[in-house]
């Protein structure tokens, strides 16, 4: 379960900010992860609970934005989003396609604190 390691680098991270903005309390976390890396949104929240008990971020909300994936083709650049890849481009026919986003790793956008 690599969430456990997620949610650990998530409070590595929140543990820096402190130490420089000396802040008390975190209400929520702002999180961002590409929609086909894999990572399970509801281990994530559970190992971040598990984790954060006993820290300032204890109780505070996780929200999740999610990067869509995203198909480009070689041929004339086009871009698709969607979860569903089509076979062939929709706009010039050609079968050249590649994943061009959707993989993105877990990042911390903003943190609300107090
Ligand atoms: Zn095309």
């Amino acid at each position: 379960m690599h969430e456990l390691a997620l949610a650990s680098s998530v409070l590595d991270i929140v543990e820096t900010y402190r130490a420089r903005h000396n802040f008390q309390k975190v209400h929520s976390l702002t999180l961002s992860f590409g929609e086909l890396g894999g990572i399970n949104k509801k281990s994530l929240q559970f190992a971040f609970q598990t984790l954060s008990e006993g820290t300032i971020a204890e109780g505070a909300r996780l929200i999740f934005v999610h990067m869509p994936a995203v198909v480009s083709c070689s041929t004339c650049g086009n871009t698709f989003q969607g979860a569903a890849v089509p076979s062939s481009c929709p706009a010039c026919g050609s079968e050249d396609l590649y994943l061009s986003a959707g993989f993105e790793p877990l990042k911390l956008l903003e943190l609300d604190v107090e």
